[in-house]
């Protein structure tokens, strides 16, 4: 579809052996009371973020006080997912590095 990866849901128990699950594409988006969209998988909304697809983009550089190095697409509030993607996915957790 277009995606590199994106998530659907997850299951850590199943109750019977018959595995029979509804998946929505994209997955359903719930907010918390706070009307800010929370991620299906650790059920959080402090490290979503909304994806912005396209140009133009943005690696923020953090160089830590020992001296290492990282990036980060996370800028202004949002995630900068590039132009080798189209937007089906709608928001970014950071916490899981998951799209939905
Ligand atoms: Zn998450």
């Amino acid at each position: 579809m277009g995606v590199d990866t994106l998530f659907l849901g997850s299951k850590k128990t199943f109750s019977s052996n018959d595995i029979d699950m509804v998946l929505y594409i994209p997955v359903q988006q719930r907010k918390n009371i706070f009307g800010r969209i929370i991620c299906p998988k650790c059920g959080k909304a402090d490290k979503v973020y909304k994806i912005s697809y396209g140009m133009p983009q943005y690696i923020k550089t953090n160089i830590s006080p020992r001296g290492d190095t990282t990036y980060s697409r996370i800028y202004n509030g949002y995630y900068y997912a590039g132009t080798d993607v189209t937007g089906v996915a709608k928001y970014h957790c950071e916490r899981d590095k998951i799209e939905f």
